[in-house]
């Protein structure tokens, strides 16, 4: 743990500066608008330990596999979102001395990420090593209004002297990723211009052949007023910037104004990307900073009438949900179906921006309740459109006929993990991929998805999951052998429960899936099976065999769900039986150990119970939450919610909170000392689901709202928002009361502990809770 931010509801904030904190506030005051991102890296010169980081959505690279012995079935590379190009740069020098927070004396330094407005702030008084003093104050933002351009004021105040300011502001292509396989430079650059007040540079990527484009303009006020500049133009080989120098007299404050526009080759021809770029920066300069921040607060100001939960009487909670909610928010925002949720977002390098199954399992149920229906639906079709892709790659790895495997790691639908051991046979990816479909039409009611999109995309994975599972002459039984599961401290094991059970679920979901499309649609429902070659008899002969007579690992004596064959031959320790220090044991025990111990990393055999909890009765979920619970290390990001919410379930609130807290504050208390290499954004969205479906018990049961709300003790209230429907509904709870406002669209039922509820439209129902 490393607890250095204060306490605020609305704000992150980090008071006094210090070095080693430096690249975790790095991630943690990172900005977002979902087409662009980068880490809150300073303006100015910083030589001490940094990770400069800019991103831009869906510019990747695919950088070549290394192993030491190839193997067939290896992804040819591992795909990264790139550092592309740093745009955010204003070198700062007083009276000819260059302004290093490294190398001079910092005092009152405040940084501050608001949240509420999506604004990041610095300021702080340096004293140079030639004895002038400075006060810096620095905002910038990503607009989310218009998403390919971010803004930048940056004000210095000469405080005891009087001399020369001079700002270089640039443009500067000559970056590299830290995690570059081959230590390569991923840019070239194709063309560059900077003449006063305005310089720009084009890069591509090698291999892909992206092309971005970041135009600058910039205005320069003194004591709040414009003045006219005279720049020294800068062009190099990959870096473009224009030197202003001005006078100062003691207590003037000189504000440097940048607008950059970023622009890239997915949203524009790559003929016509500098002129477009040229545009959109022009237009924020002759627009100008005030008129482009009321917009961008507007527009998080709406997205916060939605997505905000409030929590009263517990300041710690309330900033790490809306600090959870807020990068969501900055990482997509569901205009783009090619684009996903990478499992860093944009606030590091590390899972190379890829698409993984967090994205179905945890960010779709977030998504769902806070933002209209196609933001979810991009998200489906992102993977609609790969179909072809999970075929194919089901294909290299010797299925045919039409079985999709989805990848677990993949920017454009191919396979590019690099951890072949354990991603390679995490198959389960392809069970939430189908979870989702029936989640969203769940949720949103919108059934010609199905005959639409989903269908094809069922019939892949069931198809895959026939061919994957085989019979057991010595069981009589269907049996999936050499998985592995969510825990990815176990690999190559037999009969995976959660794996065995979503595999059934596919294939029993997707049939229902068909019996759908042929009533209500049958014309494509012909055209689905014509298309897909679909032997229905025969193929869905097989799924329900399967499903019949497949093989689940129970635990005779105490009926338990086994996470896989032979679990209970291991040594059945605790993880109180630990020592401390020893964890994470990812980082302390060899591999082999760890894949003999008993030790889960992650929500496994619970994170299907959570799924089909309506399958299991009340005593059933305790037994195997008591079981597991013991035994989870919670050492990826992901687990500590499914508990949360499973420990809301059995109504073990103090568990809950417990579970809640370490999901929710798990970057900003730095839990596992790793926020340096970016933060945790999709399990942000399990932090999200602890409160909603936890805390708050929600459901959609029947097509309706379901509510089973429980509050810890720590807190006086809290409430949340759920679109469902049509319907946007408030939800308050305290110790005594539950409180539904129903905001927008018609009348509506709900349920609250199994009794219905009718709510009018704009009115509102309160009952004890
Ligand atoms: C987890 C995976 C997850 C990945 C990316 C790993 O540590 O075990 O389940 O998909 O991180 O978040």
């Amino acid at each position: 743990m490393n607890e250095y931010l204060k306490h605020d509801e609305w704000c992150i904030i980090e008071e006094g500066f210090n070095p080693e904190n430096h690249r975790s506030s790095e991630s943690i005051f990172s900005l977002g608008n979902g087409n662009m991102g980068h880490r809150a890296m300073f303006e100015e010169q910083y030589s001490g330990e940094t990770l400069q980081g800019t991103y831009i959505a869906g510019v990747y690279y695919p950088d070549k596999t290394r192993v030491g012995w190839w193997k067939n079935g290896y992804p040819e590379y591992f795909a990264k979102v790139l550092n592309a190009p740093n745009w955010i740069g204003i070198d700062v020098k007083v009276n000819g001395e260059m302004l290093d927070l490294a190398k001079c004396e910092v005092s009152e330094f405040v940084r501050t990420l608001n949240m509420k407005e999506g604004v990041l702030e610095r300021s702080f008084v340096a004293t140079l090593a030639n004895g002038n003093k400075v006060k810096i104050e620095a905002k910038r933002f990503l607009s989310i209004v218009t998403s390919e351009l971010g803004v930048i004021r940056y004000s210095v105040t000469a405080l005891n002297f009087e001399g020369k300011i001079c700002f270089n502001s640039y443009i500067d292509a000559d970056v590299k990723n830290e995690d570059s396989n081959y230590d390569e430079k991923f840019w070239d650059i194709l063309n560059t211009k900077s003449v006063t007040g305005e310089a720009y540079i084009t890069a591509r990527t090698k291999k892909l052949d992206f092309h971005v484009c970041m135009n600058m303009r910039y205005s320069v006020l003194k004591n709040g007023l414009d003045i006219a500049t005279k720049a020294d133009i800068v062009e190099k080989d990959k870096y473009v910037a224009n030197t202003v120098e001005l006078d100062v007299k003691q207590g003037e404050e000189i504000s440097f104004y940048k607008y950059v526009g970023v622009l890239s080759s997915l949203n524009h021809s790559k003929t016509e990307l500098s002129c477009n770029a040229a545009k959109v920066s022009s237009a924020a300069f002759e627009k100008g900073y005030d008129a482009l921040l009321e917009e961008h607060v507007t527009a998080w100001a709406e997205k916060w009438s939605i997505s905000d939960i409030v929590i009263e009487g517990d300041v710690a909670a309330q900033q790490a949900i809306r600090f959870n909610i807020f990068q969501l928010n900055q990482t997509y925002t569901g205009e783009d179906e090619r684009l996903n949720i990478g499992p860093k977002g944009f606030t590091g390098e590390k899972y190379g921006g890829s698409t993984y199954w967090d994205t179905e399992a945890y960010c779709v149920p977030f998504y769902l309740s806070t933002s209209r229906p196609e933001v979810t639906r991009n998200l489906l079709i992102y993977r609609h459109k790969q179909l072809q892709k999970a075929i194919e790659n089901a294909e290299k790895l010797g299925f045919n006929s039409g079985a999709a495997l989805y990848p677990m790691v993949t920017m454009n639908g191919e396979e590019c993990h690099n951890e072949w051991e354990i991603t390679f046979e995490e198959i389960h990816r392809n069970g939430a991929i189908a979870f989702a479909i029936y989640n969203y039409i769940r949720h949103t009611d919108d059934k010609n998805y199905l005959a639409e999109y989903g269908l094809d995309v069922l019939v892949g994975i069931s198809r895959f999951w026939s061919q994957r599972i085989t019979y057991s002459a010595a069981k009589n039984k269907y049996v999936m052998l050499g998985v592995t599961g969510p825990n990815e401290y176990e690999n190559n094991v037999n009969n995976n429960w959660y794996t065995n059970t979503i595999a059934c679920w596919c294939m029993s979901y997707t049939q229902d899936a068909f019996k759908y499309v042929k009533e209500s649609n049958p014309t494509r429902y012909k055209e689905i099976i014509k298309n897909l070659n679909f032997d229905f008899d025969t193929e869905t002969a097989r799924w329900s065999d399967i499903v019949e007579n497949m093989h689940f690992p129970t635990d005779e004596e105490t009926g338990v769900f086994m996470q896989q064959d032979g679990f209970m031959d291991k040594e059945q320790l605790m993880a109180s039986d630990l020592d401390p220090q020893s964890r994470p044991i990812n980082q302390s025990w060899s591999w082999d150990r760890i894949l003999r111990s008993c030790f889960i990393k992650q929500a496994d055999v619970l994170q299907g119970v959570y799924l089909f909890e309506e399958n299991y009765d009340i005593e059933t979920i305790k037994k195997n939450y008591n079981f597991y619970e013991p035994r989870t290390l919670h050492e990826s990001s992901l687990s500590p919610c499914i508990h949360s919410i499973l420990a809301s379930k059995i109504g073990d609130i103090d568990s809950a909170y417990d579970m809640y807290l370490r999901t929710s504050r798990l970057d900003l208390d730095d839990y596992n000392r790793e926020a340096h290499e970016g933060l945790h954004i999709t399990s942000m969205a399990g932090t999200w689901m602890s409160i909603v479906e936890g805390f708050g018990g929600m459901r959609v049961v029947n097509g309706q709202i379901s509510l089973k709300p429980l509050i810890p003790g720590q807190w006086k209230s809290y409430s949340f928002k759920v679109l469902f429907r049509g319907n946007l509904l408030n939800i308050y709870v305290s110790a005594d009361e539950v409180g539904v406002i129903n905001e927008e669209g018609e009348d509506v039922s709900i349920f609250i502990k199994d009794d219905e509820y009718k709510i009018e439209k704009s009115s509102s129902l309160v009952i004890e809770n």
